[in-house]
């Protein structure tokens, strides 16, 4: 079946009309992760933890029009949900006139940043005001000197001075806080913050975040992954349960990749098991670098270079049917074909990311 007989009208079903490409698997293109820069000012163990990177060349990274223009392709094939993020996206000089840019598309339903909230505090109302509608903070201790350790920098402070703006700016509301605008993740590794979850669960529920553990993964980037380092969901569900008593699955259809659960108090939390339970089947999301390469899975080996064709000229419909078909071809199931590694170590050796960049986590954007 050809790319273009695969775009089917969905005008009926969907509320935009614009065409939905599907993958190989019947996957839709619904999320686009937006990466704006590969650099980062903190160097978490599990992201970063070399003392020396190999940078994206800067004149390879594209100027907020030329991801805007992308993004208006994007849209025609489905996407309607974009998240910012990096790196860390908030060192990228004027991120608020691209916020507004992409704010101002119809096709976009929602428009989201991840940051390590470093930052957060001096950007927080501008991005807000540009017409931001949902923002994540990484947060994975309130131990200001294991922050120190795990991150090589002494900001914890910083980042709960970010949250407690972004509290105000994101979390005022019982409206707000009901549609979740304000997240906090928590990647969960053995050993390092693993007997920090409840009081990570009372600061987000003081905070009016909700709080997401992540199951540490083995992505490029974590050279110092390895399994017994995994704290499953199953074992933080028991972990809360202890503290908590009976914990409920939240009855809900979406296909975004944490699941969520409710406390017998009515707070809301989530757990991403990408590790042990991966979501690969309902996988509607893809990346695009700094530098302009298109990923369809966070472990795909390479990328489709989209860069080159939009400063060459290519047209609108060249574009088109230039992602048409990658969509259309793809069949990645990254995460399930790891878990069905017998022996599993970290995903690329350190060799591999001094050569290519791309293939770390903080250029493929988290
Ligand atoms: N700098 C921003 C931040 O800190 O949120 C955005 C980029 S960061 C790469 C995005 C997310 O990826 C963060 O929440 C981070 O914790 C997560 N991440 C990075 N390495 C990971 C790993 N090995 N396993 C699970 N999550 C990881």
């Amino acid at each position: 079946m050809s790319a273009r007989s695969r775009t089917i009208e969905r005008t009926l079903t969907f509320p935009f009309s614009h065409h939905q490409v599907l993958d190989a698997l019947n996957r839709p293109l619904r999320n686009l992760r937006l990466s704006v820069t590969d650099r980062c000012n903190l160097r978490c163990e599990y992201c970063m933890p070399e003392d020396e990177y190999a940078w994206l060349p800067r004149e390879d990274i594209l100027h907020f029009e030329e991801i805007s223009a992308l993004v208006d392709v994007f849209i025609t094939l489905g996407v309607d949900k974009v998240r910012l993020t990096g790196g860390e996206p908030l060192l990228r000089r004027d991120l608020p006139t691209l916020v507004r840019l992409l704010a101002a598309k119809e096709g976009l339903k929602d428009l989201a940043l991840t940051t390590n909230g470093v930052l957060l505090a001096d950007h927080v109302d501008a991005l807000k005001s540009a017409g931001l509608k949902r923002l994540t903070v990484s947060l994975d201790t309130l131990r200001a000197d294991r922050f120190q350790r795990l991150t090589r920098f002494d900001g914890l402070a910083a980042v709960q001075r970010g949250i407690a703006a972004a509290r105000r700016v994101f979390a005022d509301t019982d409206e707000a806080a009901r549609l979740s605008q304000l997240k906090l993740d928590t990647v969960v590794i053995r050993g390092v913050n693993d007997d920090e979850l409840i009081e990570l669960v009372e600061y987000a529920r003081s905070m009016r975040a909700e709080l997401r553990f992540i199951e540490y993964m083995d992505v490029g980037g974590a050279t110092r992954w390895s399994p017994e380092r995994v704290v499953s969901r199953r074992e933080m569900l028991e972990v809360l349960g202890r503290r908590y008593g009976a914990i409920e699955p939240v009855a809900e259809y979406t296909s975004a990749p944490a699941e969520r659960f409710v406390l017998p108090d009515g707070t809301t939390f989530g757990i991403i098991a990408s590790t042990t339970d991966p979501f690969c089947r309902s996988c509607d999301r893809s990346r695009l670098t700094a530098d302009g390469l298109w990923y369809l899975c966070l472990y795909a080996a390479s990328g489709t270079d989209l860069r080159g064709p939009l400063r060459s000229g290519a047209t609108t419909d060249e574009l088109n049917g230039l992602l048409a078909r990658g969509w259309s071809a793809r069949d990645d199931r990254g995460a399930e074909q790891r878990l069905q590694l017998g022996e599993r170590r970290a995903f690329v050796p350190m060799n591999a990311l001094r050569k290519d960049p791309h293939l770390e986590m903080h250029t493929r954007g988290g």
